[in-house]
Protein backbone atom coordinates (compact mmCIF):
# COMPACT_ATOMS: atom_id res chain seq x y z
CA UNK A 1 0.00 0.00 0.00
CA UNK A 2 0.95 3.37 -0.48
CA UNK A 3 1.65 5.96 1.99
CA UNK A 4 -1.69 7.62 0.08
CA UNK A 5 -3.62 4.36 0.49
CA UNK A 6 -2.06 3.84 4.49
CA UNK A 7 -3.33 7.22 5.26
CA UNK A 8 -7.01 6.32 3.94
CA UNK A 9 -6.74 3.44 5.59
CA UNK A 10 -5.64 4.81 8.73
CA UNK A 11 -8.07 7.63 8.87
CA UNK A 12 -11.24 4.98 8.52
CA UNK A 13 -9.78 3.04 11.30
CA UNK A 14 -10.15 6.47 13.26
CA UNK A 15 -13.56 6.96 12.23
CA UNK A 16 -14.98 3.04 12.73
CA UNK A 17 -13.27 3.95 16.51
CA UNK A 18 -15.09 7.31 16.74
CA UNK A 19 -18.56 5.37 15.52
CA UNK A 20 -17.63 2.49 18.07
CA UNK A 21 -17.06 5.12 21.46
CA UNK A 22 -19.99 6.96 20.07
CA UNK A 23 -22.57 4.11 20.97
CA UNK A 24 -20.70 3.48 24.49
CA UNK A 25 -23.25 4.17 27.15
CA UNK A 26 -21.29 4.68 30.00
CA UNK A 27 -18.06 7.48 30.47
CA UNK A 28 -15.14 5.46 30.87
CA UNK A 29 -12.20 7.81 33.67
CA UNK A 30 -8.53 6.69 33.74
CA UNK A 31 -6.72 7.63 36.67
CA UNK A 32 -2.69 7.66 36.01
CA UNK A 33 -1.05 7.57 39.13
CA UNK A 34 2.82 8.50 39.20
CA UNK A 35 5.60 9.13 41.23
CA UNK A 36 7.13 12.80 41.71
CA UNK A 37 9.52 13.04 39.15
CA UNK A 38 8.24 9.81 37.17
CA UNK A 39 9.58 10.96 34.20
CA UNK A 40 10.01 7.50 32.38
CA UNK A 41 8.88 6.08 28.76
CA UNK A 42 5.96 4.47 30.75
CA UNK A 43 4.58 7.33 32.38
CA UNK A 44 4.97 9.46 28.83
CA UNK A 45 3.16 6.36 27.10
CA UNK A 46 -0.18 6.24 29.26
CA UNK A 47 0.05 10.19 28.38
CA UNK A 48 0.56 9.81 24.55
CA UNK A 49 -2.07 6.71 24.49
CA UNK A 50 -4.65 8.41 26.49
CA UNK A 51 -4.23 11.78 24.50
CA UNK A 52 -4.77 9.56 21.47
CA UNK A 53 -7.88 7.64 22.85
CA UNK A 54 -9.14 11.31 23.82
CA UNK A 55 -9.19 12.58 20.52
CA UNK A 56 -11.37 9.79 19.96
CA UNK A 57 -13.97 10.29 22.40
CA UNK A 58 -14.57 12.49 25.37
CA UNK A 59 -16.13 9.24 27.04
CA UNK A 60 -12.81 8.96 28.62
CA UNK A 61 -12.01 11.13 31.11
CA UNK A 62 -8.06 11.19 31.93
CA UNK A 63 -7.00 12.50 35.42
CA UNK A 64 -3.21 12.30 36.60
CA UNK A 65 -2.46 12.38 40.71
CA UNK A 66 0.60 11.68 42.41
CA UNK A 67 1.24 8.50 44.32
CA UNK A 68 0.81 10.70 47.83
CA UNK A 69 -2.67 12.01 46.87
CA UNK A 70 -5.48 10.66 49.19
CA UNK A 71 -7.07 8.91 45.59
CA UNK A 72 -4.04 6.61 45.66
CA UNK A 73 -4.60 6.11 49.43
CA UNK A 74 -8.52 5.25 48.65
CA UNK A 75 -7.62 3.33 46.04
CA UNK A 76 -4.22 1.57 47.14
CA UNK A 77 -2.09 2.64 44.76
CA UNK A 78 1.73 2.92 45.35
CA UNK A 79 3.56 1.87 42.14
CA UNK A 80 4.08 4.64 39.20
CA UNK A 81 2.89 4.27 37.12
CA UNK A 82 -0.49 2.93 37.33
CA UNK A 83 -3.70 3.37 35.70
CA UNK A 84 -7.11 2.70 37.36
CA UNK A 85 -9.79 2.09 34.77
CA UNK A 86 -13.27 3.04 36.36
CA UNK A 87 -12.01 2.64 39.74
CA UNK A 88 -15.93 3.37 40.71
CA UNK A 89 -17.36 0.19 38.91
CA UNK A 90 -14.09 -1.58 38.50
CA UNK A 91 -11.35 -3.47 40.23
CA UNK A 92 -9.21 -2.73 36.82
CA UNK A 93 -5.31 -1.82 37.07
CA UNK A 94 -2.68 -1.53 34.82
CA UNK A 95 0.89 -1.00 36.73
CA UNK A 96 3.24 0.20 33.51
CA UNK A 97 1.67 1.02 30.29
CA UNK A 98 0.09 0.02 27.38
CA UNK A 99 3.09 -0.52 24.93
CA UNK A 100 3.28 -2.59 21.80
CA UNK A 101 1.22 -5.51 21.18
CA UNK A 102 -0.74 -4.30 24.63
CA UNK A 103 -2.13 -1.12 22.97
CA UNK A 104 -4.81 -3.38 21.50
CA UNK A 105 -5.28 -4.84 25.24
CA UNK A 106 -5.96 -1.34 26.38
CA UNK A 107 -8.56 -0.82 23.57
CA UNK A 108 -10.53 -3.15 24.51
CA UNK A 109 -10.39 -2.61 27.94
CA UNK A 110 -12.05 0.45 27.45
CA UNK A 111 -14.62 -0.52 25.04
CA UNK A 112 -15.93 -3.17 27.42
CA UNK A 113 -15.49 -1.01 30.05
CA UNK A 114 -17.89 1.71 28.30
CA UNK A 115 -19.73 -1.18 27.15
CA UNK A 116 -20.33 -1.75 30.54
CA UNK A 117 -20.60 -5.78 29.54
CA UNK A 118 -17.79 -8.44 29.88
CA UNK A 119 -19.51 -10.16 26.03
CA UNK A 120 -18.44 -13.59 28.05
CA UNK A 121 -19.68 -16.55 26.64
CA UNK A 122 -22.55 -17.81 28.83
CA UNK A 123 -20.65 -21.02 29.68
CA UNK A 124 -17.69 -18.64 31.14
CA UNK A 125 -20.26 -16.45 32.75
CA UNK A 126 -21.57 -19.44 34.67
CA UNK A 127 -18.30 -20.58 35.76
CA UNK A 128 -17.75 -17.15 37.24
CA UNK A 129 -20.94 -16.90 38.99
CA UNK A 130 -20.26 -19.82 40.72
CA UNK A 131 -16.80 -18.42 42.40
CA UNK A 132 -17.98 -17.22 46.21
CA UNK A 133 -14.55 -15.83 47.41
CA UNK A 134 -13.12 -13.03 46.27
CA UNK A 135 -9.95 -13.39 43.47
CA UNK A 136 -7.42 -10.88 42.81
CA UNK A 137 -5.97 -11.60 39.53
CA UNK A 138 -2.28 -10.29 38.13
CA UNK A 139 -1.37 -10.94 34.32
CA UNK A 140 2.19 -10.57 33.55
CA UNK A 141 2.38 -9.49 29.71
CA UNK A 142 4.85 -7.50 27.86
CA UNK A 143 4.62 -5.55 24.58
CA UNK A 144 6.38 -7.78 22.51
CA UNK A 145 4.06 -10.53 23.48
CA UNK A 146 1.48 -11.37 20.62
CA UNK A 147 -0.66 -13.90 22.85
CA UNK A 148 -1.09 -11.38 25.88
CA UNK A 149 -4.27 -9.76 24.77
CA UNK A 150 -5.82 -12.27 25.03
CA UNK A 151 -5.25 -13.29 28.49
CA UNK A 152 -5.18 -9.97 29.77
CA UNK A 153 -8.74 -9.22 28.25
CA UNK A 154 -9.87 -12.79 29.60
CA UNK A 155 -9.02 -10.91 33.10
CA UNK A 156 -11.06 -7.72 32.18
CA UNK A 157 -14.23 -9.57 31.35
CA UNK A 158 -13.75 -11.34 34.46
CA UNK A 159 -13.71 -8.43 36.38
CA UNK A 160 -16.48 -6.50 34.35
CA UNK A 161 -18.87 -9.67 34.79
CA UNK A 162 -18.18 -10.23 38.55
CA UNK A 163 -16.46 -6.68 40.03
CA UNK A 164 -17.47 -8.06 43.64
CA UNK A 165 -15.45 -11.19 42.92
CA UNK A 166 -12.86 -10.44 40.30
CA UNK A 167 -9.83 -7.26 40.82
CA UNK A 168 -7.09 -7.82 37.96
CA UNK A 169 -3.77 -6.37 38.31
CA UNK A 170 -2.40 -6.19 34.37
CA UNK A 171 1.27 -6.32 35.09
CA UNK A 172 3.63 -5.03 32.38
CA UNK A 173 6.77 -7.08 32.88
CA UNK A 174 9.17 -4.86 31.89
CA UNK A 175 7.94 -1.90 34.04
CA UNK A 176 8.04 -4.03 36.75
CA UNK A 177 10.98 -6.12 36.71
CA UNK A 178 11.03 -6.70 40.19
CA UNK A 179 7.21 -8.80 40.35
CA UNK A 180 8.28 -10.16 37.25
CA UNK A 181 11.16 -11.81 39.59
CA UNK A 182 9.24 -11.73 42.75
CA UNK A 183 6.62 -14.22 40.48
CA UNK A 184 9.25 -15.97 38.41
CA UNK A 185 6.95 -14.48 35.47
CA UNK A 186 9.88 -14.90 32.71
CA UNK A 187 7.74 -15.98 30.00
CA UNK A 188 4.16 -14.04 29.51
CA UNK A 189 1.59 -14.27 29.73
CA UNK A 190 1.35 -15.98 32.84
CA UNK A 191 -2.07 -15.59 35.18
CA UNK A 192 -1.57 -15.81 39.02
CA UNK A 193 -4.98 -15.62 40.90
CA UNK A 194 -4.70 -15.01 44.78
CA UNK A 195 -1.00 -15.49 44.05
CA UNK A 196 -1.09 -18.95 42.95
CA UNK A 197 0.10 -19.37 39.45
CA UNK A 198 -2.98 -20.80 37.40
CA UNK A 199 -1.88 -19.87 33.76
CA UNK A 200 0.65 -19.91 31.41
CA UNK A 201 0.18 -18.78 27.47
CA UNK A 202 -3.05 -17.64 26.32
CA UNK A 203 -6.16 -19.75 27.03
CA UNK A 204 -10.11 -19.69 26.19
CA UNK A 205 -12.14 -17.89 28.27
CA UNK A 206 -13.79 -20.82 29.73
CA UNK A 207 -10.31 -22.22 30.71
CA UNK A 208 -9.38 -18.66 31.93
CA UNK A 209 -12.63 -18.92 34.62
CA UNK A 210 -12.27 -22.44 35.34
CA UNK A 211 -8.91 -22.00 36.48
CA UNK A 212 -9.54 -18.62 38.52
CA UNK A 213 -12.53 -20.64 40.29
CA UNK A 214 -9.95 -23.79 41.27
CA UNK A 215 -7.29 -22.09 41.86
CA UNK A 216 -4.94 -23.96 39.80
CA UNK A 217 -4.07 -24.81 35.93
CA UNK A 218 -6.95 -25.97 34.24
CA UNK A 219 -6.12 -27.34 30.91
CA UNK A 220 -9.20 -28.46 30.12
CA UNK A 221 -12.87 -27.17 30.67
CA UNK A 222 -15.94 -29.50 30.90
CA UNK A 223 -19.18 -27.39 30.44
CA UNK A 224 -21.95 -27.85 33.26
CA UNK A 225 -24.80 -30.55 32.84
CA UNK A 226 -27.88 -29.73 35.19
CA UNK A 227 -29.65 -32.83 34.10
CA UNK A 228 -31.23 -34.50 37.03
CA UNK A 229 -31.97 -38.10 35.10
CA UNK A 230 -29.58 -38.91 32.30
CA UNK A 231 -30.18 -42.33 30.36
CA UNK A 232 -26.91 -44.12 28.91
CA UNK A 233 -25.82 -47.48 27.52
CA UNK A 234 -23.07 -47.86 30.02
CA UNK A 235 -22.33 -46.04 33.16
CA UNK A 236 -18.33 -45.35 34.34
CA UNK A 237 -17.31 -45.04 37.91
CA UNK A 238 -14.04 -43.74 38.30
CA UNK A 239 -12.37 -41.07 35.78
CA UNK A 240 -8.82 -42.35 35.91
CA UNK A 241 -7.13 -43.73 33.24
CA UNK A 242 -9.36 -47.58 33.31
CA UNK A 243 -12.67 -45.37 33.08
CA UNK A 244 -11.51 -42.54 30.81
CA UNK A 245 -10.43 -45.22 28.24
CA UNK A 246 -13.42 -47.39 28.63
CA UNK A 247 -15.36 -43.88 27.87
CA UNK A 248 -13.75 -43.59 24.50
CA UNK A 249 -14.36 -47.75 23.50
CA UNK A 250 -17.64 -47.40 24.58
CA UNK A 251 -18.96 -44.39 23.09
CA UNK A 252 -16.85 -45.64 19.60
CA UNK A 253 -18.35 -49.22 19.55
CA UNK A 254 -21.42 -47.03 19.38
CA UNK A 255 -22.81 -47.11 23.47
CA UNK A 256 -23.86 -44.11 25.09
CA UNK A 257 -21.32 -43.73 27.47
CA UNK A 258 -20.74 -41.30 30.75
CA UNK A 259 -17.82 -41.13 32.99
CA UNK A 260 -18.54 -40.03 36.55
CA UNK A 261 -15.37 -39.06 38.68
CA UNK A 262 -15.91 -37.36 42.18
CA UNK A 263 -12.75 -35.95 42.25
CA UNK A 264 -9.69 -35.11 40.22
CA UNK A 265 -10.11 -36.50 36.95
CA UNK A 266 -6.82 -39.00 36.01
CA UNK A 267 -6.89 -40.51 39.55
CA UNK A 268 -3.78 -41.78 40.45
CA UNK A 269 -1.88 -40.39 37.81
CA UNK A 270 -2.81 -37.00 38.50
CA UNK A 271 -0.89 -37.12 41.22
CA UNK A 272 2.20 -38.73 39.68
CA UNK A 273 5.12 -36.05 39.28
CA UNK A 274 7.03 -38.58 36.15
CA UNK A 275 6.12 -41.17 34.18
CA UNK A 276 8.40 -43.17 32.40
CA UNK A 277 6.72 -45.92 31.02
CA UNK A 278 3.54 -44.87 28.99
CA UNK A 279 4.48 -45.81 25.66
CA UNK A 280 4.45 -42.70 23.34
CA UNK A 281 6.17 -40.81 25.77
CA UNK A 282 9.80 -41.05 27.16
CA UNK A 283 8.87 -38.78 30.03
CA UNK A 284 5.79 -36.92 30.74
CA UNK A 285 4.28 -35.47 33.48
CA UNK A 286 1.76 -37.22 35.25
CA UNK A 287 -0.66 -34.28 34.87
CA UNK A 288 0.22 -33.23 31.53
CA UNK A 289 -0.34 -36.82 30.35
CA UNK A 290 -3.89 -36.61 32.09
CA UNK A 291 -4.74 -33.68 30.18
CA UNK A 292 -4.26 -35.53 26.99
CA UNK A 293 -6.36 -38.52 27.65
CA UNK A 294 -9.23 -36.33 29.15
CA UNK A 295 -8.58 -34.27 25.99
CA UNK A 296 -9.00 -37.38 23.85
CA UNK A 297 -11.51 -38.74 26.24
CA UNK A 298 -13.95 -35.21 26.00
CA UNK A 299 -13.68 -36.04 22.02
CA UNK A 300 -16.24 -38.62 22.17
CA UNK A 301 -18.15 -38.91 25.83
CA UNK A 302 -19.15 -37.08 28.46
CA UNK A 303 -17.61 -36.39 31.49
CA UNK A 304 -19.22 -35.46 35.09
CA UNK A 305 -16.88 -34.24 37.57
CA UNK A 306 -16.82 -33.22 41.06
CA UNK A 307 -19.62 -35.84 41.30
CA UNK A 308 -19.94 -38.95 43.65
CA UNK A 309 -21.30 -41.81 43.23
CA UNK A 310 -23.40 -43.16 45.74
CA UNK A 311 -25.36 -46.08 45.11
CA UNK A 312 -26.08 -48.29 42.71
CA UNK A 313 -29.65 -50.61 42.36
CA UNK A 314 -28.86 -53.35 39.67
CA UNK A 315 -31.74 -54.05 37.22
CA UNK A 316 -32.96 -52.80 34.01
CA UNK A 317 -32.53 -50.22 33.94
CA UNK A 318 -29.51 -49.90 36.60
CA UNK A 319 -30.09 -46.61 38.54
CA UNK A 320 -26.99 -44.90 39.48
CA UNK A 321 -27.66 -42.30 42.26
CA UNK A 322 -24.81 -39.89 42.30
CA UNK A 323 -24.25 -36.37 44.55
CA UNK A 324 -26.26 -34.48 41.83
CA UNK A 325 -27.85 -36.75 39.72
CA UNK A 326 -30.10 -39.85 38.52
CA UNK A 327 -28.53 -42.24 35.73
CA UNK A 328 -30.53 -44.86 34.05
CA UNK A 329 -28.18 -47.18 32.44
CA UNK A 330 -27.96 -51.04 30.98
CA UNK A 331 -24.33 -51.17 32.16
CA UNK A 332 -22.31 -50.26 35.22
CA UNK A 333 -18.58 -50.05 34.63
CA UNK A 334 -16.59 -49.83 38.48
CA UNK A 335 -13.43 -48.28 37.79
CA UNK A 336 -12.88 -46.75 40.76
CA UNK A 337 -9.00 -47.46 41.36
CA UNK A 338 -7.42 -47.41 44.73
CA UNK A 339 -6.25 -45.01 47.10
CA UNK A 340 -3.28 -44.42 49.66
CA UNK A 341 -3.04 -46.48 52.43
CA UNK A 342 -2.94 -44.52 55.28
CA UNK A 343 -0.36 -44.90 58.38
CA UNK A 344 -2.75 -45.99 61.51
CA UNK A 345 -0.60 -43.46 63.66
CA UNK A 346 -1.78 -41.04 66.58
CA UNK A 347 -1.39 -37.84 64.84
CA UNK A 348 -2.13 -38.44 61.02
CA UNK A 349 -5.91 -37.68 60.81
CA UNK A 350 -5.25 -34.80 63.30
CA UNK A 351 -2.57 -33.36 60.64
CA UNK A 352 -3.68 -34.30 57.06
CA UNK A 353 -3.34 -31.17 55.30
CA UNK A 354 -1.39 -29.59 58.43
CA UNK A 355 2.00 -31.39 57.56
CA UNK A 356 1.00 -34.80 56.26
CA UNK A 357 0.02 -34.92 52.93
CA UNK A 358 -0.07 -38.18 50.78
CA UNK A 359 0.70 -36.39 47.08
CA UNK A 360 4.15 -34.56 46.62
CA UNK A 361 3.20 -33.51 43.45
CA UNK A 362 0.06 -31.39 45.12
CA UNK A 363 1.83 -30.53 48.21
CA UNK A 364 6.07 -30.48 47.84
CA UNK A 365 6.29 -26.75 46.23
CA UNK A 366 4.68 -25.69 50.00
CA UNK A 367 7.34 -27.39 51.35
CA UNK A 368 10.38 -25.67 49.34
CA UNK A 369 13.48 -25.31 51.45
CA UNK A 370 12.28 -27.15 54.36
CA UNK A 371 12.75 -30.50 55.59
CA UNK A 372 10.51 -33.03 55.54
CA UNK A 373 10.46 -37.00 55.95
CA UNK A 374 9.08 -39.64 53.27
CA UNK A 375 7.29 -42.98 54.49
CA UNK A 376 7.67 -45.94 52.26
CA UNK A 377 10.48 -47.95 50.63
CA UNK A 378 8.34 -49.14 47.25
CA UNK A 379 8.44 -47.20 43.90
CA UNK A 380 5.82 -44.09 44.73
CA UNK A 381 7.91 -43.79 48.45
CA UNK A 382 11.42 -43.37 46.05
CA UNK A 383 9.80 -41.48 43.34
CA UNK A 384 8.09 -38.76 44.98
CA UNK A 385 11.65 -38.27 47.11
CA UNK A 386 13.33 -37.74 44.47
CA UNK A 387 10.33 -35.23 43.01
CA UNK A 388 10.38 -33.57 46.55
CA UNK A 389 14.45 -33.44 46.32
CA UNK A 390 14.52 -31.61 43.11
CA UNK A 391 12.03 -29.09 43.85
CA UNK A 392 14.50 -28.00 46.75
CA UNK A 393 12.79 -29.66 49.51
CA UNK A 394 15.04 -31.37 52.24
CA UNK A 395 13.55 -35.23 52.18
CA UNK A 396 14.62 -38.28 53.99
CA UNK A 397 13.16 -41.31 53.27
CA UNK A 398 11.75 -43.26 56.45
CA UNK A 399 11.61 -47.52 56.00
CA UNK A 400 10.70 -50.34 58.12
CA UNK A 401 12.81 -52.11 56.82
CA UNK A 402 16.73 -52.57 55.55
CA UNK A 403 16.81 -52.87 52.20
CA UNK A 404 13.82 -50.61 49.33
CA UNK A 405 11.33 -51.95 47.61
CA UNK A 406 11.88 -49.70 44.45
CA UNK A 407 13.10 -50.41 41.11
CA UNK A 408 16.45 -50.75 40.96
CA UNK A 409 17.26 -47.67 38.88
CA UNK A 410 15.25 -45.42 40.96
CA UNK A 411 16.93 -46.70 44.44
CA UNK A 412 20.15 -45.75 42.36
CA UNK A 413 18.98 -42.60 41.61
CA UNK A 414 17.98 -42.04 45.39
CA UNK A 415 21.33 -42.71 46.57
CA UNK A 416 22.84 -41.12 43.40
CA UNK A 417 21.56 -37.72 45.08
CA UNK A 418 22.63 -38.33 48.68
CA UNK A 419 19.14 -38.57 49.99
CA UNK A 420 19.18 -39.72 53.28
CA UNK A 421 17.51 -43.01 54.87
CA UNK A 422 16.86 -44.11 58.32
CA UNK A 423 16.18 -47.65 58.06
CA UNK A 424 14.48 -50.08 60.45
CA UNK A 425 12.96 -47.05 61.45
CA UNK A 426 9.32 -46.78 62.18
CA UNK A 427 6.92 -43.52 62.85
CA UNK A 428 5.18 -44.00 66.27
CA UNK A 429 3.50 -40.71 66.46
CA UNK A 430 3.19 -37.31 64.64
CA UNK A 431 3.42 -34.72 66.49
CA UNK A 432 2.74 -30.46 66.17
CA UNK A 433 1.38 -27.33 67.10
CA UNK A 434 -0.59 -25.97 64.24
CA UNK A 435 1.07 -28.09 62.13
CA UNK A 436 3.60 -31.09 62.09
CA UNK A 437 7.05 -29.88 63.81
CA UNK A 438 8.66 -33.36 65.12
CA UNK A 439 8.30 -37.29 64.72
CA UNK A 440 8.40 -39.76 67.68
CA UNK A 441 10.39 -42.52 66.24
CA UNK A 442 11.16 -46.31 67.27
CA UNK A 443 13.78 -48.55 65.46
CA UNK A 444 12.65 -51.66 64.72
CA UNK A 445 16.06 -53.74 65.36
CA UNK A 446 16.99 -51.47 68.96
CA UNK A 447 13.56 -50.64 70.10
CA UNK A 448 15.13 -47.35 70.55
CA UNK A 449 12.76 -44.19 69.95
CA UNK A 450 13.54 -41.03 69.40
CA UNK A 451 12.34 -37.77 68.40
CA UNK A 452 13.07 -36.42 64.89
CA UNK A 453 12.10 -32.98 64.08
CA UNK A 454 10.53 -32.28 60.49
CA UNK A 455 8.31 -29.91 59.08
CA UNK A 456 6.32 -32.20 56.80
CA UNK A 457 5.57 -35.95 56.53
CA UNK A 458 4.81 -37.35 53.22
CA UNK A 459 3.39 -41.18 53.53
CA UNK A 460 3.59 -43.95 50.35
CA UNK A 461 2.84 -46.94 51.61
CA UNK A 462 0.90 -48.25 49.30
CA UNK A 463 -2.62 -48.32 48.05
CA UNK A 464 -6.13 -50.03 49.21
CA UNK A 465 -8.69 -50.57 46.72
CA UNK A 466 -11.70 -48.61 46.52
CA UNK A 467 -14.34 -51.41 46.94
CA UNK A 468 -17.15 -49.90 49.29
CA UNK A 469 -19.60 -48.97 46.18
CA UNK A 470 -19.20 -52.54 45.18
CA UNK A 471 -19.38 -54.63 48.60
CA UNK A 472 -22.08 -52.08 49.11
CA UNK A 473 -24.46 -53.99 46.46
CA UNK A 474 -23.09 -57.45 46.57
CA UNK A 475 -20.28 -57.52 44.03
CA UNK A 476 -17.80 -60.50 45.13
CA UNK A 477 -14.24 -59.48 46.39
CA UNK A 478 -11.14 -61.94 45.83
CA UNK A 479 -9.31 -62.51 49.30
CA UNK A 480 -7.15 -59.30 48.68
CA UNK A 481 -9.84 -57.18 48.91
CA UNK A 482 -9.76 -56.76 44.65
CA UNK A 483 -13.27 -57.12 42.65
CA UNK A 484 -13.27 -60.37 41.28
CA UNK A 485 -14.55 -60.62 37.56
CA UNK A 486 -14.60 -63.45 34.64
CA UNK A 487 -11.46 -62.59 32.43
CA UNK A 488 -13.91 -60.25 30.56
CA UNK A 489 -14.48 -58.00 33.26
CA UNK A 490 -18.04 -59.31 34.41
CA UNK A 491 -18.63 -59.10 38.11
CA UNK A 492 -20.95 -61.86 39.66
CA UNK A 493 -23.71 -59.44 38.93
CA UNK A 494 -25.12 -59.22 35.61
CA UNK A 495 -24.20 -55.38 34.28
CA UNK A 496 -21.90 -54.67 36.47
CA UNK A 497 -18.52 -54.76 35.29
CA UNK A 498 -14.81 -53.85 36.43
CA UNK A 499 -11.70 -52.75 35.14
CA UNK A 500 -7.91 -51.48 36.57
CA UNK A 501 -6.30 -51.00 39.23
CA UNK A 502 -9.57 -52.07 41.42
CA UNK A 503 -9.12 -55.69 39.74
CA UNK A 504 -6.07 -55.95 41.47
CA UNK A 505 -3.11 -57.54 38.92
CA UNK A 506 -0.25 -55.11 37.81
CA UNK A 507 -1.45 -51.57 38.50
CA UNK A 508 0.18 -49.76 35.85
CA UNK A 509 -1.79 -46.72 33.84
CA UNK A 510 -0.69 -49.21 30.61
CA UNK A 511 -2.70 -52.12 32.14
CA UNK A 512 -5.59 -49.92 33.06
CA UNK A 513 -6.57 -48.15 29.99
CA UNK A 514 -6.13 -52.03 28.34
CA UNK A 515 -8.36 -53.34 31.19
CA UNK A 516 -11.24 -50.69 30.37
CA UNK A 517 -10.95 -50.52 26.98
CA UNK A 518 -11.72 -54.48 27.11
CA UNK A 519 -13.97 -53.85 29.30
CA UNK A 520 -15.89 -51.67 27.11
CA UNK A 521 -16.07 -53.63 24.18
CA UNK A 522 -16.83 -56.63 26.42
CA UNK A 523 -19.99 -54.68 27.61
CA UNK A 524 -20.79 -53.80 24.01
CA UNK A 525 -21.01 -57.72 22.91
CA UNK A 526 -22.38 -58.46 26.06
CA UNK A 527 -25.53 -55.55 25.19
CA UNK A 528 -26.00 -56.77 21.87
CA UNK A 529 -26.13 -60.65 23.06
CA UNK A 530 -26.43 -60.68 26.80
CA UNK A 531 -24.84 -63.55 28.42
CA UNK A 532 -27.56 -63.60 31.22
CA UNK A 533 -30.15 -63.82 29.19
CA UNK A 534 -28.42 -67.05 27.18
CA UNK A 535 -27.90 -68.48 30.74
CA UNK A 536 -31.57 -68.38 31.21
CA UNK A 537 -32.35 -69.95 28.17
C1 LIG B 1 2.45 -41.76 43.09
C2 LIG B 1 2.10 -42.75 42.01
C3 LIG B 1 2.96 -42.93 40.96
C4 LIG B 1 2.62 -43.83 39.93
N1 LIG B 1 3.48 -43.95 38.88
C5 LIG B 1 3.13 -44.73 37.84
C6 LIG B 1 3.97 -44.82 36.70
O1 LIG B 1 5.01 -44.16 36.62
N2 LIG B 1 3.58 -45.63 35.68
C7 LIG B 1 2.44 -46.37 35.73
O2 LIG B 1 2.12 -47.07 34.76
N3 LIG B 1 1.62 -46.31 36.81
C8 LIG B 1 1.94 -45.52 37.86
N4 LIG B 1 1.12 -45.46 38.95
C9 LIG B 1 -0.07 -46.34 39.00
C10 LIG B 1 -1.21 -45.80 38.09
O3 LIG B 1 -1.39 -44.44 38.33
C11 LIG B 1 -2.47 -46.60 38.35
O4 LIG B 1 -2.22 -47.95 38.08
C12 LIG B 1 -3.63 -46.11 37.48
O5 LIG B 1 -3.91 -44.77 37.72
C13 LIG B 1 -4.88 -46.94 37.75
O6 LIG B 1 -5.93 -46.41 37.00
P1 LIG B 1 -7.46 -46.65 37.39
O7 LIG B 1 -8.26 -45.89 36.40
O8 LIG B 1 -7.70 -48.09 37.53
O9 LIG B 1 -7.63 -46.05 38.84
P2 LIG B 1 -7.36 -44.62 39.46
O10 LIG B 1 -6.26 -43.94 38.75
O11 LIG B 1 -7.21 -44.85 40.92
O12 LIG B 1 -8.71 -43.84 39.17
C14 LIG B 1 -9.92 -44.21 39.80
C15 LIG B 1 -10.82 -43.01 39.86
O13 LIG B 1 -12.12 -43.40 40.32
C16 LIG B 1 -12.65 -42.37 41.10
N5 LIG B 1 -13.71 -42.86 41.97
C17 LIG B 1 -13.61 -43.82 42.93
N6 LIG B 1 -14.81 -44.01 43.51
C18 LIG B 1 -15.68 -43.16 42.92
C19 LIG B 1 -17.06 -42.87 43.10
N7 LIG B 1 -17.79 -43.51 44.03
N8 LIG B 1 -17.64 -41.94 42.33
C20 LIG B 1 -16.91 -41.29 41.38
N9 LIG B 1 -15.60 -41.51 41.17
C21 LIG B 1 -14.99 -42.43 41.93
C22 LIG B 1 -11.44 -41.88 41.89
O14 LIG B 1 -11.64 -40.57 42.39
C23 LIG B 1 -10.33 -41.96 40.84
O15 LIG B 1 -10.16 -40.74 40.17
C24 LIG B 1 1.41 -44.57 39.98
C25 LIG B 1 0.54 -44.37 41.05
C26 LIG B 1 0.85 -43.46 42.04
C27 LIG B 1 -0.09 -43.22 43.16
Amino acid sequence: MDSHGQESANANIMRQLQATFARLPNDIPVYHFIARGDDTIFVQTNRQIMKAFRDLTDKIQFREYFLDHELARKWNVSRSPTLLIAPERYGIRWLGAPLGEEGRTMLEALILVGLGESQLKDEAKAVLKSIDSPRNVKVFVSATCPYCPQEAVNGVRAAIEAPEMVSLEIVDIQCNTDLAEQYSALSVPQCYANDVLVGQGARTEEIFMASLKKLEPVTVFIPENTAELVETDVLIVGGGPAGLAAGIYAERSGLKAAVVERDALGGQVATTPIVENYPGFTQVGGRTLVDIMVSHALEYVPIFQGENVLDITPGDPVVVSTTRRTFHTRAVLLATGATHRLLGVKGEKEFSGKGVSYCSTCDGPLFKGRQVVMVGGGNSAVTEALHLHHMGVGVTLIHRRDKLRAQEVLTKNLFDNHIPVLWDTEIQEIRGDKQVNALLLRNNKTGETSTFETNGVFIAIGYEPTVGLASKIGVELTPDGFIRHDGNHRTNIPGIYSAGDVEGGYKQIVTATGQGSAAALAIFEDLINPYWMKNKS
